[in-house]
């Protein structure tokens, strides 16, 4: 080997480790990775190959060596794990199994050996303590030393249970341990995940990348009743210290943790007992059946069944060696940008998009594809004529990947994102702390479509007939200017529209009568409010019972409820202050047309035991803070207020509290100590 050689690799090695750093610290902590993980595990390989090469430039801080990010991200509070929470080795390749199974046996010096096999969920490890079979702690993997304590958050994951179930008769009559460490994965499923990007778009908000971006988002909130709405769900599949609680194999911890009360895969994929055929079979089996799982998943894990024998085989610094991921291929195609359009959306936005050649991605053909925004598309530098790599990201969003630059043509010109609005030629503007541009231009007519398309769309009124082709054509003979005008819409108007004859004209009336009775919340998503989206409409609905009450809401109450932040407030506030907005609101107040939203009950469940209840906070408390009192009330559907008065239902009195505690017992309300209010929230 020449010495220059050896130099160039030593340089790659630095690089690569920088890289990885790079990436994990977007990935763990920030939850925004800029590369996939194919590409991830390919520098990561790169690396792993190198260090073997060079065994002597193995250092203990290179990322071969040690989990994920450095550190978390700021906000939540760390937890140092009791037993270190590694991830596993990944193969690659099929081939690397039957390695895989040949170097367990090198190294045990004997002998059959049998795998369970469990696909690989793409969501967020986690631990889950209970103690005395009550759930006291959950925490992040992190880093694997330390995570973050998200268990207000956990709380809000339905399959993840407050308190363990007895087994009968487990395993000699044993009960679950008194303290006992659970893994699991927290994920999103597919129709979750794709509701969710689908109303944040209608509502002017970024879209989550993947399911497991979506995950780790709604898991790491400050504010827990995010995580409630975000619809998580959690798969148990190992505790930290198995040998410990008695068992003999990885089956039989799995069957527990059925019996204490959580949820365990159990697909045809999950299999105990198996030899490496078996294993083989189970792993082509589920690789052209990833489709039609629920949920996201890049690879089985396979793990040796004997416990007596994880202990002998102990782990490296970074992964254990009983067992591993056999990853799937990744679903890439190549494919060339015939152009790049950018979209108006109904508050503005502007979205770039590739207009690609049609290409087959997983089984889809794939001819546009997301940009993002314009921070995005330049720092992917994709421009039309390239030729590009695109994933279906989550199986749902096309998206480029990154473009081919060897496969560039001479004198390609770098795109240029336009200053001004496509449509309607205004200039464009960002503001502060935003990725996007804007049009500023209320009328742009791109908005405007975009509005009544909003207005009567699925997840508002719900307007059958009223399509895009039909509403470009009100607008262009000047019949409507703003969505209201299309309950003064008359049958002579509307049956002399081409296409559009006298049976149609009457269908589209009657659904018009229908819709002015809709649910208010309907009617408030359908103003098309940024930041408002289906699951807040509910919430204003439920408490202000009319458009009119909303609009006279104070910030105070607006913030004081569950999943209202201020930047709803605002955007709430700003809408009503526009008096571009007048005309729309007197006719969705007023006597003229008739509208008359239903105002349904609100829904009593487990999930929210203190809906309805008002909270005031007073004094200092000794093991919350304020902000942590208030997000565990919500949490749990309750409203917190900042001043008392006789609607008020408990207040939480700390150490030191003034005039608020002295008009509560004035008023007579139920005054709470901390030591009440930590009883209220364990009988929960
Ligand atoms: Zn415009």
């Amino acid at each position: 080997m020449t010495d220059s050689s050896q130099e160039r690799d030593r340089q790659r090695i630095g690089e690569l480790r920088e890289q990885i750093q790079y990436h994990n610290n977007l990935y763990y902590a920030q939850d925004t990775p800029e590369i996939t993980d194919d590409q991830w595990d390919a520098l990561f390989q790169e690396l792993k190959d190198l260090e073997e090469k060079y065994p002597e430039l193995v250092t203990p801080d290179s990322p071969t060596q040690t989990v994920g990010a450095a550190a978390p991200a700021g906000g939540l509070p760390k937890v140092r794990h009791e037993a270190r929470m590694m991830s596993l080795d990944k193969a690659l390749r099929p081939e690397e199994i039957n390695e895989f199974e040949a170097r367990t046996k090198r190294f045990l010096g004997s002998g059959e050996l049998k795998f369970h096999t469990m696909p690989k969920f793409d969501g967020l490890a986690i631990e889950l303590i209970y103690d005395h079979g009550r759930l006291t702690l959950a925490a992040t993997r992190g880093d694997g030393v330390t995570g973050e304590n998200v268990t207000a958050n956990a709380l809000n994951i339905s399959d993840i249970p407050r308190h363990l179930r007895t087994g009968d008769d487990l395993f000699s009559g044993a009960d679950f341990p008194a303290h006992l460490t659970v893994r699991g994965e927290v994920y999103m499923e597919k129709e979750d995940f794709q509701r969710l990007n689908q109303s944040r778009e209608e509502d002017g908000l970024s879209l989550f990348a993947n399911p497991r971006n979506a995950a780790a988002g709604a898991l790491r909130q400050l504010d827990p009743s995010i995580t409630r709405s975000r619809s998580l769900k959690f798969f148990a599949y190992g505790l930290a210290d198995p040998q410990a609680t008695g068992f003999e194999s990885y089956g039989q911890v799995m069957a527990a943790l059925k019996t204490w009360g959580f949820k365990v895969e159990s697909s045809e994929f999950t299999i105990s007992d198996q030899d490496l055929t078996g294993v083989l079979k189970v792993f082509h089996g589920l690789e052209a059946m990833r489709e039609n799982l629920p949920y996201e998943i890049d690879g089985l894990v396979i793990t040796i069944e004997n416990l007596a024998l994880w202990s002998r085989l102990g782990s490296t610094a970074r992964a254990p060696r009983y067992a591993m991921a056999a990853k799937f291929k990744p679903r890439l195609a190549e494919t060339k940008v015939r152009d790049i359009d950018v979209q108006v959306g109904r508050t503005g936005i502007l979205t770039p998009v590739a207009r690609l050649e049609p290409v087959a991605v997983g089984g889809v053909t794939v001819s546009n594809a997301t940009l993002h925004n314009q921070d995005e598309l330049e720092r992917k530098d994709v421009r039309p004529g390239d030729t590009v790599l695109v994933r279906r990201a989550g199986e749902v969003i096309p998206e480029v990947v990154e473009v081919v630059l060897e496969k560039r043509p001479v004198g390609l010109e770098p795109y240029k994102f336009p200053s001004q609005c496509p449509v309607c030629h205004t200039e464009a503007v960002r503001r502060a702390g935003e990725a996007a541009w804007r049009c500023p231009n209320p009328w742009c007519p791109a908005q405007v479509r975009e509005r009544f398309a909003h207005f009567g769309g699925k997840n508002s009124l719900n307007i059958m007939g009223l399509g895009d082709s039909l509403v470009e054509r009100l607008l262009a003979d000047n019949l409507v200017k703003i969505p209201t005008d299309i309950y003064r819409l008359t049958l002579d108007q509307l049956k002399v529209l081409p296409r559009f004859g006298e049976k149609s004209a009457q269908n589209l009336l009657m659904e018009l009568e229908k819709s002015k009775t809709a649910s208010l919340w309907r009617f408030i998503h359908g103003l098309g409010i940024r930041h408002v989206g289906e699951r807040t409409s509910q919430i204003l609905a439920e408490r202000f019972k009319s458009l009119k009450a909303l609009e006279a809401a104070s910030e105070e109450e607006l913030t004081s409820l569950n999943d209202v932040g201020p930047e709803v407030a605002y955007s709430l506030e700003e809408f009503f202050n526009n008096p571009l907005n007048a005309a729309f609101l007197a006719d969705l107040t007023g006597d003229e047309l008739g509208i008359r939203p239903t105002v349904e009950e609100p829904a009593a469940g487990a999930a929210a035991p203190l809906s309805g209840q008002k909270f005031v906070l007073t004094g200092t408390m000794a093991n919350y803070t304020r902000a942590e009192a208030k997000s565990r009330i919500q949490a749990l559907g309750g409203q917190v207020m900042s001043s008392v008065s006789k609607e008020t239902d408990y207040v939480v009195a700390g150490e030191a509290a003034g005039s608020k505690l002295t008009k509560a017992e004035a008023l007579g309300l139920k005054i709470l100590s901390e030591d009440d209010f930590t009883k209220l929230l364990a009988a929960i």
